[in-house]
């Protein structure tokens, strides 16, 4: 089998702690290029940017899209134009709409787009699933704070419109618990802390619930200074089930049922392999749309100003 040659677009934080790694521990990918304003590899071709990788660049077949949110559309679909295949950091896009020109763009060209969620993939997402398929759920709360000075270094982007400020990391939390539950949820209501000088929030509670009324509750927090809390709890008929390290631990039933280290991203790297085989499409954009009602039926509060 000839391996995917995937270039990396916007090679910052996450493309050289995750993408690089997953990328030389799976089968059937290499990582061809590297386009970014300044950051590079020694051992691979760079370029400034996308265009001039697609003009000058070693031949490609898909791009794995690590920029900032509010310029990823316009590279998936210059990407795509150009017959590649398109893996899409979370959050897939800066707005919701955005990405339905990209969906009819996939499908027309017949390549992949691929909104990537890497915490629906961490190891204790699926068992806890299965869990909870045979169980009655009563409540679920979502805990999900962490020090935006240690994830985030001076990452303006974040704190501007699109940039999602504290849903950043809390839609990796959404996107668990959308995949968890088997019921579809809806916001009913939110509270969005921001800071006086920036334009994304850095705290948030949110009410959430389902047909029948299912009690869901967030909070996300980015002040959150020692140890960190990436934790999801579900009140069943048969106790409760703790998902927590981000969906590396689950307890249930009393038990410890899994407690595993991270291959978030070998495995999304395994399925954009299974998906550009086919030019197969997979954008779920449930977890999107609820930061977006966050945001739409959100009460504003303004808080201390924040210095990185
Ligand atoms: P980051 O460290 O700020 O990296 C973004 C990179 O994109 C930077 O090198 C930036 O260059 C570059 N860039 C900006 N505009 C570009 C353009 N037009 N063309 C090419 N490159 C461009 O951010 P990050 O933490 O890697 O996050 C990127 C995305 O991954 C975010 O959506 C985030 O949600 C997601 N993600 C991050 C993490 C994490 O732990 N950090 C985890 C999972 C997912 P300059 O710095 O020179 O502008």
């Amino acid at each position: 089998m000839t391996a995917l040659r995937v270039a990396i677009v916007g090679f910052g934080k996450i493309a050289r702690d995750q993408h690089v790694p997953a990328m030389a521990a799976t089968d059937g990918v290499t990582l061809a290029a590297i386009a970014d304003p300044r950051a590079s590899l020694p051992d691979r071709p760079h370029f400034t940017t996308l265009e001039a990788l697609l003009r000058d660049g070693p031949p490609i077949d898909a791009v794995a899209i690590c920029t900032p949110p509010q310029v990823r559309r316009g590279q998936a679909a210059i990407a795509l134009a150009a017959g590649k295949h398109v893996m899409l950091e979370k959050p897939p896009g800066a707005s919701v709409g955005e990405l339905d020109s990209l969906i009819a763009a996939a499908a027309r060209t017949e390549r992949t787009l691929f909104a990537a969620w890497h915490s629906r993939l961490a190891p204790a997402v699926e068992p806890a699933r299965q869990w909870l398929a045979s169980r009655r759920i009563n409540a679920v709360h979502i805990n999900w704070k962490e020090d935006v000075r240690v994830w985030h270094p001076g990452q303006g982007w974040i704190w501007e419109p699109g940039g999602l400020g504290v849903f950043d990391p809390g839609i990796n939390a959404l996107s668990i618990l959308t995949r968890i539950l088997p019921q579809p949820l809806f916001l009913t209501a939110a509270e969005l802390a921001f800071p006086a000088n920036r334009e994304a929030p850095i705290a948030a509670r949110l009410a959430l619930t389902d047909a029948d009324d299912l009690p869901v509750t967030a909070e996300f927090d980015f002040r959150q200074t020692g140890p960190q809390s990436w934790d999801i709890v579900v009140d069943t008929d048969h106790g409760p089930l703790t998902l927590s390290g981000g969906g590396k631990r689950l307890v249930a039933g009393g038990e410890v049922l899994v407690e595993a280290a991270d291959e978030e991203y070998r495995g999304l790297y395994r399925r954009l392999v299974e998906l550009a085989a086919t030019g197969t499409s997979d954008v779920d954009l449930t977890p999107l749309r609820l930061v977006a009602d966050a945001f739409l039926l959100g009460r504003r509060k303004i808080v201390e100003s924040f210095e990185d």
